[in-house]
């Protein structure tokens, strides 16, 4: 249940509304709200002359629904903006690691080329193996942010379990909650701390439930700047990486309020298929997409199949760019 409160409550009666509900107190829009578990359908009668409206849900989906917040939320990154009312569809480019500042600079220059806005590159790599690369870590951070210096453009990388979510925050404009760390509370509590935006992955084997639940955990505890990612789920196919769920995004636009980005790299697992993929993303007016590219591809250190080289990601733009304006979409 969320309960908006009435703007004169006193502390006292609000500590005990939050005692006995056992419910987290946020601030939205300089709204104070009070959000409990979907168990409770009802408020205790003494408790309702201190409220202004309240929301009862089926599901633990409470502030990501459209049943509270009917418009989607929108991310104000200063030089871009994601959801909302815009039509922002905005690519996200970039290599799957952060290698060496060469390398990122490349890829730096490219966007910077095709006029895009967010630079992509992991430095915390959650690997399925101890002895693949794992990622520059900190020095990665560094080069990203020198990017963003020289460059002008925003950056976004992930966080691998929280002995460095500290870090992540502190250097990037969107924390990337990768599909494995997703289910780590630890993480979704450092940055439901921050009012930095959080795109949270699917996990390969998380239900829409789950996933939106896991967004619940940051937005209830005072971040409302979360974008959900679609990056593939696993299913009995073995010839692609992944299955990428169109129908869950459609699920999620229809009832969640939150921005959606896709990322068809991860779930083709093939750069030849993420070409094609990827208008298939566009096609269904998602808020964004995430590519990875890299200067050359046979030589990355992560995900060498996947990621398009920089001729093919200049083509792959130039095809989108009429695609987005019939959708009536701006490709930023
Ligand atoms: C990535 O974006 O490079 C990545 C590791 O993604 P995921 O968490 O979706 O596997
Ligand atoms: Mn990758």
């Amino acid at each position: 249940m969320i309960i908006k409160l009435k703007k004169n409550i006193e502390s006292r009666v609000l500590d005990e509304m939050k005692l006995q509900l056992n419910a987290f107190h946020i601030k939205k829009d300089t709204q104070d709200l009070l959000i409990t578990s979907s168990g409770i359908k009802e408020l205790p009668s003494v408790f309702e002359k201190n409220i202004d409206d309240q929301w009862v849900f089926d599901s633990d989906m409470q502030l990501s629904s459209k049943s509270f917040q009917n418009t989607k939320t929108e991310i104000d990154l200063g030089t871009v903006k994601i959801g909302g009312n815009t039509n922002n569809t905005v690519l996200i480019g970039g290599p799957c690691s952060v290698e060496a500042e060469e390398q990122i600079e490349s890829s730096a220059k490219l966007l910077k080329e095709l006029n895009l806005s967010i630079l992509r590159g992991g430095c915390y790599k959650p690997r399925t193996s101890p002895y693949s690369f794992q990622g520059l870590g900190k020095e990665g951070l560094m080069l990203l942010s020198e990017m963003r210096e020289k460059y002008g453009l925003k950056i976004i990388s992930e966080v691998r379990d929280a002995t460095h979510v500290k870090d992540v925050i502190e250097h990037t404009d969107i924390i990337q909650i990768g599909a494995k760390a997703m289910y780590d509370q630890g993480i979704l509590r450092a940055c439901a701390q921050t009012q930095k935006p959080v795109m949270i992955k699917r996990g390969f084997g998380t239900s829409l439930q789950e996933f939106t639940q896991a967004a619940e955990f940051v937005l209830s505890g005072g971040n409302p700047n979360v974008i959900l990612c679609e990056r593939g789920i696993r299913t009995f196919e073995t010839k692609t990486r992944f299955t990428l769920d169109l129908c869950g995004v459609a699920w999620l636009q229809e009832f969640s309020n939150l921005p959606i980005i896709l990322d068809p790299s991860h779930a083709m697992g093939y750069a030849y298929g993420v070409p094609a993929l990827t208008k298939a993303c566009l096609a269904m007016g998602v808020d964004g997409l995430i590519i990875e590219a890299h200067p050359d591809p046979k030589e990355a250190k992560s995900d060498a199949s996947q990621q398009l080289n920089h001729q093919e990601f200049k083509k792959l733009h130039q095809e989108l760019v009429p695609l987005a304006n019939s959708l009536g979409l701006n490709l930023v």
